[in-house]
């Protein structure tokens, strides 16, 4: 029998076991072990309820275009559970001078695709509409280099949208600055666009129109989740899974090849041996754990640097919140000098979140412009939450409960140079027969990318070991 060790129970390591517990019902004669050093499993996934609303800690839901999450709901059975985001209340605000500025329609990301909502829109002046006018001759272009968002965006629109669209929403999913993510990182299809349309507005209304002339499918939710929370993946997951096989509050320190198999340094535990690994930790974790397999592939991994964040839920009476603007919520500019970042109307963006008589708001704050943030005290982050929420949206009421959870280094950015990073470390990883690396660092930050991650490492060890197993035959 052939040991696995999966070093992080996050989604991604999760994922992994999963999959190699299907591989093992299916005959693969190995056996896995999830070790976390956290006290549970889920990493950033986890929901909590608190008088009968649902409260997110990390992510709410995840991208419904993405396959993968909604395949391993359907795999896991708990595809009944699968709900929808509120898309008829789909309405995101920009906060400026302490008012909500409503995005106009027609917006795709950053991209303006209907002329009168924009042109009429407060949110932009009139030279930035003359630019996005201007932006419909933008000629195709190939790029060459690394360019960041920031480059990108203010090239085609100009510094207002950025300000005002690109760097929040970016904000929004990165806790990220947009003058430092990669552009082909992080906006591959705008990048293609550009190389075959050039102008950003023309590409989107060019595939609105092929979208419109396939016809025949109803449009699905843009987000999508679970009724009693992100953590019923987790816990579905879990469920499925060889109890003994998993270990909490143990950290491994470090891992080493020895021979064809491999030695694991475990807090407390002394050393451990497994003839597979799979590292699902953020990247800087991985790195160090790797330095003593190989120096260049740990320093690429340490390279990768990471956000941290906080969100902040806040329970009301619906009373305290009817003068709250209908949609999901609104985005806040870096330019308002203020440390939220977002705020979701999580009993507007999906349905069985909150009793009808009640009312939650999710805060977030730090990103890798505020990481003091964290450093707070709750009471001191509350205090902040509080105020900027009576300014910008004239909310004085106290909260019928909070909740204050802190994110240390939980989200890769994609900066320059993240693609050749990652061609590298895969490079570096095909030579080394029986070590995968899982995690949101790589292919995509997003739920879904960490279980295609996640999944794909544990094929790619099934594949390793039975490979192993013939030849050795
Ligand atoms: C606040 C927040 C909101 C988000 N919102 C969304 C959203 O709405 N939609 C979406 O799609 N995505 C969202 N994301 C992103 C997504 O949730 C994450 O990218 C994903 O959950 C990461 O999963 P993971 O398993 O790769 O990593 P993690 O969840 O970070 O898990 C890694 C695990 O490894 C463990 N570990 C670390 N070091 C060691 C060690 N040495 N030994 C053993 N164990 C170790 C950690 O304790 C942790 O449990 C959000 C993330 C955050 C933080």
């Amino acid at each position: 029998m052939k040991r696995v060790a999966i070093i992080g129970g996050g989604i991604s390591g999760l994922t992994a076991a999963f999959h190699l517990q299907k591989a093992r019902a299916l005959g693969s004669d190995l056996h896995y072990t999830v070790i976390e050093a956290g006290h549970r499993l889920g990493g950033s996934m986890y929901s909590d309820r608190v008088e009968g609303c649902l409260v997110e800690a990390g992510p709410d839901s995840f991208l419904t275009e993405k396959p993968w999450a909604l395949t391993l709901c359907e795999e896991l059975g708990i595809d009944d559970q699968l709900i929808g985001s509120n898309d008829a209340q789909r309405k995101t605000y920009i906060a400026v001078n302490n008012r909500l500025i409503a995005m106009p329609d027609g917006l795709m990301f950053m991209v303006p695709t209907k002329l009168v909502p924009t042109a009429l829109s407060p949110l932009f002046s009139w030279g930035t509409k003359l630019r996005m006018a201007r932006e419909l001759m933008h000629p195709p272009r190939p790029m060459t280099g690394d360019e960041t968002v920031g480059e990108l965006v203010e090239r085609h629109f100009g510094a207002e949208v950025l300000d005002r669209l690109a760097d929040p929403l970016l904000s929004g999913v990165y806790g990220g600055d947009a003058n430092k993510l990669s552009a082909r990182a992080v906006l591959p299809r705008f990048v293609e666009m550009e190389e075959r349309y050039g102008s950003l507005s023309k590409a989107m209304l060019a595939h609105n129109k092929v979208r419109a002339m396939a016809g025949g499918q109803p449009p699905r939710p843009l987000f999508s989740s679970l009724k009693d929370g992100m953590q019923q993946m987790v816990d579905a997951i879990v469920a499925r899974l060889d109890p003994s096989a998993l270990r909490l509050r143990t950290r491994v320190r470090a891992v080493y090849p020895q021979g064809d198999r491999w030695r694991l340094a475990i807090d407390m535990g002394g050393n451990e041996m497994f003839d597979a690994v799979i590292v699902a930790t953020p990247a800087n974790v991985t790195g160090a754990l790797l330095e003593g397999v190989d120096r260049d592939l740990a320093d690429d991994l340490l390279d990768m640097t990471y956000s941290s964040s906080v969100t902040v839920t806040l329970g009301y009476h619906m009373d305290q919140l009817r003068h709250l603007p209908p949609g999901f919520g609104f985005l806040v500019p870096r330019s308002e000098g203020r440390r939220m970042l977002a705020c979701t109307f999580v009993h507007n963006k999906f349905p069985h979140r909150a009793p009808a008589d009640k009312g939650v708001l999710r805060c977030f704050l730090g990103g890798t412009r505020d990481e003091a943030v964290l450093n707070l005290t709750d009471d001191e982050i509350m205090a902040t939450v509080r105020r900027e929420l009576q300014e910008i949206v004239k909310l004085e009421a106290p909260p019928m409960f909070d909740r204050v959870y802190r994110w240390r280094g939980a989200m890769a950015q994609y900066e320059s140079g993240h693609i050749a990073r990652v061609a590298r470390t895969e490079n570096r990883l095909k030579d080394i027969p029986g070590l995968e690396v899982a995690g949101n660092a790589y292919h995509g930050i997003g739920v879904p990318d960490c279980i295609r991650e996640g999944m794909n490492a544990a094929n790619g060890i099934v594949q390793t070991l039975s490979a192993a197993a013939a030849q050795a035959r």
